[in-house]
């Protein structure tokens, strides 16, 4: 292996990938928070709470490369990808945060392959994935013995290619279905379910911005949710848990809810990168 680049205080480049929970900003680990006290450079998503990095990274240039799909407003992944090589061969210790866990509906393969081809040493710290922030902050015992033997980590975006088969099994499990990326789906997804033989009345809920202070949470049944949410726009980020435990969230939720919020998460503020950047925080320069 070839030395690695070193900056001027003789320490080497690395990358830790950091998975910063869902949104309350104590949802993060001590590891998470080792890293971020030595951060020089902080490559974040826009579903990282920003009281995260002010309380444990105020050294920290931040670099925010968020995606923001529906409106249009990725940051490339390449300009994610060049951004983590550059500073972590200028010997800087590179933070790439994001929102829930690091493995979970993220680009994490492309980045660890980029890590890899550049011979920069990583560090995966993993972080509460949004199911199961939303199990906690909800009440919903997503495997209650009797009602669900498993749990499956779903999205279905309008162009995910589900087949037949797949359908009936996804019908037919009582795997606890939790569906990410897919609020502006569900109506869709119950619809193919139900065709497919899935009980109409198999309890569903959908949670906006989980565990932030402008949590929402709306409950229904498949059946029902085609007409009760027929006119409603869900704030992102949302998630659908799909199964007989949806309802559990009846008997176990412990917290007041809001029925209607604005949004919580900033939006994307630019979309693509390329750093200049001289060591201190007042000379990091974003060009298009
Ligand atoms: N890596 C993340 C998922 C990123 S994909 C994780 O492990 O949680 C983004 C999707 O995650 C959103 O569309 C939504 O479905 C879900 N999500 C993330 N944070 C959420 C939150 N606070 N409330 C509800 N859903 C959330």
């Amino acid at each position: 292996m070839s030395e690695r680049p070193t900056n001027n205080t003789g320490r080497k480049g690395k990358v830790a990938l950091i998975g910063a929970g869902p949104g309350d900003p104590e949802l993060l680990t001590l590891k998470a928070v080792r890293h971020l006290n030595h951060a020089d450079i902080i490559l974040t998503d826009r579903l990282v709470n920003e009281a995260i990095i002010q309380n444990h990274a105020p050294q920290a240039v931040v670099i925010p490369v968020g995606k923001q799909c529906r409106k249009n407003k990725s940051t490339p992944q390449e300009t994610i990808n060049d951004l983590m090589v550059y500073h972590a061969n200028a010997g800087r210790h590179v933070v790439r945060l994001k929102g829930g866990d690091v493995s979970v509906f993220s680009n994490i393969a492309d980045e660890l392959e980029t890590l890899v081809e550049h011979d920069i040493s990583y560090e995966i710290v993993p972080g509460i994935t949004a199911a199961i922030g939303v199990a906690a902050s909800l009440g919903v015992p997503l495997t209650a013995r009797g009602l669900s033997r498993g749990i499956r980590l779903l999205t279905y975006y309008n162009n995910t290619a589900i087949d037949a088969g797949e359908w009936e099994n996804l019908a037919t499990t009582t795997d606890t279905l939790v569906f990410y990326m897919s609020g502006e789906t569900c109506l869709q997804l119950a619809e193919r379910l139900i065709a497919f033989g899935k009980k109409p009345g198999t309890p569903v809920l959908l949670a906006e911005q989980a565990t932030t202070p402008l949590e929402v949470v709306t409950t229904s049944t498949l059946i029902d949710c085609l007409t009760e949410w027929k006119n409603r726009i869900f704030l992102s980020p949302a998630l659908l848990i799909i199964g007989e435990v949806a309802a559990l969230h009846n008997r176990y939720g412990w917290k007041q809810h809001l029925t209607h919020a604005t949004e919580y998460f900033p939006e994307v503020i630019h979309a693509a990168a390329k750093p200049k950047f001289q060591s201190n925080k007042a000379t990091l320069h974003i060009t298009h």
